[in-house]
C-alpha cells in the first residue's frame, strides 16, 4: 500500500529541494544517466512531483530506446530453439540452457550471476508407440505425458471408454464401467465444473481402476500436447496425450457402438536429478529487492520458444536494458531462470525454501510465462496500491495498455510458492498470437511461432515495471500475512486446486 503524503525533503540525486502535498508518491530517478540530462534541460524549476514524474517518463524513454535499438531477443532466441531446443531439467539440454543464459548474464555485465542447484525427480521419454487395434488398426498421434511409468514388456491393450473431461462426476456416473480400460477424457472444464489439471484427472482415473488415461487436446492438427502429469514420483497409471482429432474419431466410433481398442508400448526414464535456477543482480542500495523470473526449462517435444522461451528473453533482454542505461535503484533488482517448472514447480519451490529468510524482503515478484504482447498488469490482490499503477500505466500510455490492472490470483507458474509464502506477486496481462495455444506443449512450438516486436515490448515493459518497483524509497506493496494469503485463495476458488498437490491448507 502506498499512503498519500506530505512530504518535505531533499531528493539526493537531483539536489532540489521538493516542498508539497501530493497524493501519489513518484519514486526518484533511479538512472543517474538518465537524470543528469534531465536536470540539463530544465526540470529543476518544476514542482516536486512533476520532477519525479519527469525523472520516471527519462527511465522509461531510456528504456524503450536501448531495446529497440539494441534489442538481442531474436538471436538470443534462436540460439536457445535452434541449438539447444526442448531442455527438461536434469537433461543435457536444460544444462546447456543454464550455461548458455548464465553466460548471457555475465556479458550483460549483471553481478552476483550464479546458478544455485537443487535436487528433483527427473523423467525423460523413452521409445513411444500407441495404436488403435480394432475396429481398425490406426497408428495414433500420440505422445507420453510427463512422469508417465515405462509399459510392461510387449505393452498394454485395453477397451476405451469415453469419461468426458474426466471430473469425478461424470467417472461416478460409469461405475465400474471404466475398470480395466483406457479412459479418453478430452481437456477442459464441464459445464459448471472446475477446470482440473490433467494429474488430477489421472488421479480420478486410478481410483476408478482404469488401465490408463487417454488425454485429448481440444486444439486442432493433429498435435498431441505433452505435460507432468504426475507430481515428484511416477503416476499410478500410464497417461497419454493424443490429438483431438484421434480422440474425435474414437468417439464417433464408441457412439456407433464400437468396441475400440488401444494397444500402448513405452518406456521412459526416471530418477532424481540435479537442476539449478540461474540467478543475476542489479545491486541496489538496501536489502530488499524485486525478483524478475521465468521459466527457463521447456517441454522436449518442440523448442520451448513460447513456452518459455518468451519469458526468459523477457527476462534477460529486462536485465541487458537496465544495466546499459545505469540503472542504479534502491532495491535490488534480482533476476531468476527457473528449472523445473514443467516438472511440477520444482526450480521456485526449491528457490523459495533456500530463501525463505529473505522473502520478507522481496517487494515484488514479477513473473513471465508465455508472455507477448503487454496489455495491462495482473497483480494479485492488494487492491488498495492500484492507484499507484494505474497512475504507472498513465505513464505508460504509449503501450496501449487497454486491459489494464486486474486483481485476479491464480496458480499453476512459478509465482505460486511465492504467493503462497504472502510475497506481492505480479504477473504482466499480455497477448500471444491468436493461434499460439495450438502449439502449447506440442512439437510445434518452436522459434517461427514467435513475434518478435510483441516480445520487445514486454521487455521494455517488464523492465520498467521491475525498476519503477525498486526504485520507490519505501516499497508499495505490503506482504500478506497468513489470514491474508488464506483470503487470497479462498476468494479465488484456488483452494481445492492446490489441496490436490498438498500445497494448501498452507502451513504457516
Ligand atoms: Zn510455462
Amino acid at each position: 500500500m502506498y499512503p498519500a503524503r506530505r512530504f518535505a525533503f531533499v531528493c539526493i540525486l537531483c539536489g532540489t529541494i521538493i516542498l508539497g502535498i501530493s497524493p501519489v508518491w513518484l519514486p526518484p530517478p533511479a538512472a543517474c544517466r538518465v537524470n543528469e540530462s534531465r536536470n540539463a534541460s530544465g526540470a529543476v524549476g518544476l514542482a516536486g512531483a512533476e520532477v519525479h514524474r519527469q525523472a520516471r517518463r527519462d527511465r522509461l524513454a531510456a528504456i524503450t530506446g536501448e531495446v529497440f535499438s539494441g534489442s538481442e531477443i531474436r538471436e538470443n532466441l534462436r540460439t536457445l530453439c535452434d541449438e539447444i531446443g526442448g531442455r527438461l531439467s536434469g537433461t543435457r539440454n536444460g544444462r546447456q540452457a543454464r550455461n548458455l543464459t548464465e553466460r548471457l548474464f555475465n556479458r550483460y555485465g549483471l553481478e552476483q550471476v550464479h546458478q544455485e542447484l537443487f535436487a528433483m525427480f527427473g523423467w525423460e521419454r523413452g521409445p513411444f508407440r500407441c495404436e488403435i487395434v480394432t475396429p481398425h488398426h490406426v497408428a495414433m498421434h500420440a505422445v507420453s505425458l510427463g512422469n508417465t511409468p515405462s509399459t510392461p514388456p510387449g505393452g498394454i491393450e485395453a477397451a476405451v471408454v469415453d469419461v468426458g473431461h474426466g471430473n469425478p462426476a461424470e467417472f461416478d456416473d460409469l461405475g465400474h464401467e471404466v475398470r480395466g480400460k483406457f479412459a479418453l477424457a478430452v481437456s477442459g472444464a464441464m459445464p459448471g465444473g472446475r477446470w482440473m489439471h490433467r494429474s488430477e484427472v489421472l488421479a480420478v482415473a486410478a481410483e476408478h481402476a482404469a488401465a490408463g488415461l487417454l488425454y485429448q487436446t481440444r486444439q486442432p492438427g493433429h498435435l498431441p500436447m505433452t505435460g507432468m502429469c504426475w507430481k515428484n514420483e511416477v503416476s499410478p497409471i500410464p497417461g497419454v496425450g493424443i490429438s483431438r482429432e484421434d480422440g474425435e474419431w474414437i468417439r464417433r466410433q464408441l457412439e456407433r457402438g464400437e468396441n475400440v481398442r488401444v494397444r500402448l508400448e513405452m518406456s521412459n526414464l526416471t530418477g532424481e536429478v540435479e537442476s539449478a535456477n540461474v540467478v543475476a543482480e542489479i545491486p541496489g542500495r538496501s536489502n530488499e529487492y524485486v525478483l524478475v523470473g521465468a521459466h527457463l526449462d521447456a517441454w522436449d517435444l518442440g523448442q520451448g520458444a513460447l513456452d518459455n522461451g518468451t519469458g526468459t528473453m523477457i527476462v534477460l533482454e529486462a536485465a541487458r536494458v537496465l544495466v546499459q542505461i545505469g540503472a542504479t535503484p534502491e532495491a535490488t533488482i534480482r533476476f531468476v531462470l527457473f528449472m523445473g517448472e514443467e516438472s511440477g514447480l520444482c526450480g521456485s519451490r526449491a528457490y523459495a525454501a533456500a530463501h525463505a529468510d529473505e522473502l520478507p524482503a522481496c517487494r515484488a515478484m514479477i513473473n513471465c510465462d508465455m508472455t507477448g504482447m503487454p496489455l495491462g498488469i495482473r497483480i494479485m490482490g492488494h487492491e488498495a496500491a492500484n492507484g499507484f499503477f494505474e497512475e504507472l500505466l498513465a505513464d505508460m500510455h504509449g503501450f496501449e495498455l487497454t486491459v489494464g490492472i486486474s486483481n485476479r490470483a491464480g496458480i499453476y507458474g512459478d509465482h505460486q510458492p511465492f504467493l503462497l509464502a504472502g510475497v506481492p506477486i505480479i504477473t504482466p496481462r499480455s497477448r500471444l498470437e491468436d493461434d499460439a495455444w495450438m502449439y502449447y506443449h506440442t512439437s510445434a512450438d518452436t522459434f517461427d511461432k514467435v513475434t518478435f516486436k510483441q516480445l520487445n515490448l514486454a521487455a521494455a515493459f517488464v523492465a520498467a515495471l521491475a525498476l519503477e518497483l525498486a526504485s520507490t524509497p519505501e516499497r508499495i506493496l505490503e506482504h500478506l500475512d497468513g489470514n491474508g494469503v488464506r483470503a487470497l485463495i479462498e476468494k479465488n476458488n484456488l483452494g481445492e486446486a492446490l489441496s490436490f498437490w498438498g500445497d494448501w491448507p498452507h502451513e504457516e
